[in-house]
């Protein structure tokens, strides 16, 4: 967040800042996407189950909130779209390519599409509260409202990994991308991308037409390298104001989803995939695999230590297509400004190329996951399907 720009968000201020201490079966920390998902394969399950966020849901955008469309009709929360595209058109110093997707993107509203998942984690014995986290002994969690309690945790609070005792994510020296975006107000009718050193050595610039909205930004793989100046260069090359800074660190190497009797899902467990930068799918899909075996835990299918290790496997069994992203995003930095960078550019224009690569990458986190739950199907998906 740029100084001198900083919005005051919707958390409990003052007098209504009032202690919070507090038993519970399930403690999410982190109310965005991962936390969200988690939440919601709990609904039904009659667990006392208590969500914490500094701020209120949905709050504080920090994306620019481009998804599969496959993923919103799955998750039932084709209610938040703004607007999808079949095609990217992506910018070299050299020139212009289209590429044709086997699947769309869309971007959606990020207060509505939380507020959504919030509606569908709905039951009586769930509950949010604003608090900050600021550590955690053991399955105490410390927050400036008191001290948490559960014997199951999860960290969903981004990727600062707040509650890890073991590994401390300090920038610039972390393995942290970092992206910045503004979002004026405009009409556009395609999603851009830009593969040029001249606004950012190592990583890709973008311009996202969201409804009446723009988004544009740049991420740097490098996080020494600075994105402000370039995002600003950005939005006045595309006749944009720049308003509305929103940005944030964003981890590009997978760690350990579960750590010290501690459930790690989204950014906190880098589930974000290096190269794209692409972490709201995979925080979902991270979620709701973490949701599951904590359901299972509480219907007394297993025991903690064995949905810990089962929820550390399932992510460790993505480690390799993790790697294989991370090693593109590399060889992306040292060639990015070059002919050959534009020629692979080029080369996704096919549309068979571009149909096999998307599609393997759609696989990484594929939609259909979304059903693989014990969680009833949402309604509108069961009349789908009747
Ligand atoms: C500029 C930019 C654009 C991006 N665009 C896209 C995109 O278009 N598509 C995409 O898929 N990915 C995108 N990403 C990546 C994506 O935003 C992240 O991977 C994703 O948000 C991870 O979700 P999460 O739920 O794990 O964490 P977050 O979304 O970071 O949520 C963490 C939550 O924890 C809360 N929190 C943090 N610390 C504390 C604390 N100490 N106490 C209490 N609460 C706390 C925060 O308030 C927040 O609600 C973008 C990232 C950036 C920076």
């Amino acid at each position: 967040m740029i100084a001198g720009h900083m919005p005051v968000r919707a958390t409990k201020r003052g007098e209504r800042r009032t202690r919070l201490e507090r038993d519970c079966d399930v403690l999410v920390c982190g109310a965005s996407f991962a936390g969200l998902a988690v939440a919601r394969e709990l609904a039904g399950s009659g667990a006392r189950v208590l969500v914490i966020d500094r701020y209120e849901i949905g709050e504080r955008q920090t994306s620019a909130c481009a998804i599969p469309t496959v993923w919103l009709e799955a998750l039932d929360l084709l209610g938040s779209l703004r607007q999808s595209f079949d095609e990217l058109v992506v910018h070299t110093p050299f020139r212009t390519s289209r590429w044709q997707l086997p699947w769309s993107f869309s971007m959606f509203d990020y207060r509505e599409l939380c507020a959504l998942l919030w509606s569908q984690a709905a039951s009586p014995e769930l509950e949010f509260e604003t608090a900050t986290v600021t550590g955690r002994e053991g399955l105490t969690v410390h927050t400036d409202r008191g001290e948490l309690h559960a014997p199951l945790v999860v960290d969903g609070l981004g990727w600062r990994r707040v509650l890890s005792n073991a590994t401390a994510i300090q920038p610039p020296n972390a393995p942290l991308s970092r992206g910045l975006e503004v979002h004026p107000e405009g009409r556009g009718e395609e999603m851009e991308l830009w593969l040029d050193a001249r606004y950012i050595r190592a990583g890709y610039s973008w311009s996202f037409p969201a409804g009446d909205e723009l988004r544009v930004g740049v991420g740097s793989f490098w996080p020494s390298h600075r994105v402000k100046e370039p995002t600003v260069r950005l939005a006045h090359h595309v006749g944009l104001a720049a308003d509305g800074y929103q940005g944030n660190w964003i981890p590009h190497q997978l760690r350990r989803a579960s750590e010290d009797g501690v459930f790690f899902a989204g950014d906190s467990a880098g589930h974000c995939l290096p190269l794209t930068a692409e972490g709201i799918r995979t925080a979902i899909y991270f979620g709701l695999a973490c949701g599951r075996e904590l359901r299972a835990v509480l219907e007394g299918g297993r025991t903690r230590e064995q949905a810990l290790a089962r929820y550390g496997a399932f992510s460790d069994s993505h480690a390799r297509k993790y790697r294989w992203l991370l090693g593109a995003q590399r060889a992306m930095g040292q060639i990015n400004p070059s002919r050959a960078a534009s020629a692979i550019v080029h080369g996704f224009e096919n549309r068979r190329v571009a149909t096999w690569v998307f599609s393997q990458y759609l696989a990484i986190a594929p939609p259909s996951f979304v059903g693989d739950g014990s969680r009833s199907t949402p309604p509108r998906l069961a009349a789908l399907a009747a």
